[in-house]
């Protein structure tokens, strides 16, 4: 089986949660049992990673990719891993122009062909990046990576359970889907999303007394991901094209099925923004060559220049969406928190 990297998205929980928490790995936080069941949070390892000094009373930006198994998310991640290691490694304040260059390979979140899958749950890269966003503070970005989500062989609950709270913990969700946006999967994310909902509502009322009558929508920003699209004809890759995409599948019109008319309004409630990117293919070796290890130069030009535009668009100190519970900006000491109460709803 090709694996390229050691990590421990593979191990069992109980070795995580004593051995990794040094600065170079993802660590899983979070995993269910073969039932959906939510297990024990891996809190000594979340403690250690968002109580440092360096970031604990920063705010946190949490950025979580989903979608169903082998379809590139962790692969994607680690796009994302390569900015930030850049920016927030860099000494100079000046911008990084060359976070992307072709003698270097992709490494981080354990990615892999194949058709196995790895356990269920949820993992973080175990460092915190602190960039600058638009006013020059600082703020933490933190990676979430799901694992079993919409896998065959896990249950309806498991993947609910995993995208709710990859959704209810993070402030920008990408939904990672294959080649186009289907009714199904809007379906899912509508029960996913309602879901999620719920259990903020039930957190809310267990710490106040009463639920929540709020006019901040119950999640922030949701941005679709489609990978290997194959109509830039009709759509162009980009922002652009996924924007025209989504609207149209968004679409609430005349004479539509009530069902259909009342999903759409529904997502359109639970999130302040979505958007849209396509994504195009990125060529034989990365999608079917067992031998592919992450060189830069065995992908795609045309898919490399369209990563570089998400991952830009995406961690711009501009764009940069910062946690916020109820209008409420979270800093890391405080997510801790949120991560235990989701996870005791879930449970009960
Ligand atoms: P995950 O299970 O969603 O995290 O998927 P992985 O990131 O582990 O990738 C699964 C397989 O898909 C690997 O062999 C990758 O090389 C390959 N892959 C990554 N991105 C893409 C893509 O955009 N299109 C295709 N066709 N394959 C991809
Ligand atoms: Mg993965």
């Amino acid at each position: 089986k090709p694996q390229n990297s050691v990590l421990s998205s593979n191990s069992t929980p109980n070795t995580t949660i004593t051995k990794e928490y040094d600065y170079n790995h993802s660590v899983c936080i979070f995993q269910t049992d073969e039932d959906g069941n939510p297990i024990q949070l891996n809190k000594e390892v979340l403690e250690r990673i968002l109580l440092d000094d360096r970031v604990a009373d920063k705010r946190v930006v949490v950025i979580s990719v989903a979608g169903a198994y082998r379809k590139g998310k962790s692969f994607l991640l680690n796009f994302f891993l390569r900015y930030l290691r850049c920016h927030a490694h860099s000494k100079t304040n000046k911008e990084v122009t060359d976070w992307l260059t072709s003698e270097q390979t992709l490494d981080g979140f354990s990615w892999r062909g194949g058709s196995e899958r790895d356990t269920t749950g949820i993992l973080i890269w175990s460092e915190p990046f602190i960039i600058k966003d638009r006013k020059g503070d600082d703020v933490v970005v933190l990676l979430m990576d799901t694992q079993g989500a919409f896998d065959s062989t896990s249950t309806v609950k498991e993947c609910t359970t995993i995208f709710a709270l990859s959704t209810m913990l993070s402030s920008v969700q990408i939904f990672n889907l294959s080649q186009n946006i289907q009714e199904n999967d809007l379906q899912h994310l509508q029960t996913f999303a309602s879901y999620a909902k719920y259990a903020r509502e039930k957190e809310v009322e267990a710490r106040s007394g009463f639920s929540p009558q709020e006019h901040y929508k119950p999640f922030q920003s949701l941005w679709f991901v489609i990978r290997d699209w194959s109509f830039p004809y009709e759509y162009e890759y980009g922002f652009q094209g996924g924007k025209k995409l989504l609207e149209k599948r968004l679409e609430i019109s005349e004479g539509q099925h009530s069902e259909l008319r009342q999903l759409r309004e529904e997502l359109k409630e639970s999130f302040e923004n979505t958007s849209c990117f396509l994504m195009p293919y990125p060529g034989e070796k990365v999608a079917t060559s067992e031998y592919f290890r992450g060189h830069l130069k065995d992908i795609k030009p045309d898919f490399q220049s369209n990563v570089r535009i998400l991952v830009e668009q995406l961690l711009d100190s501009r764009n940069l969406v910062v946690k916020s519970i109820s209008g409420q900006p979270i800093t890391c000491r405080m997510l801790i928190k949120y991560f235990q109460e989701y996870i005791t709803i879930f449970r009960d």
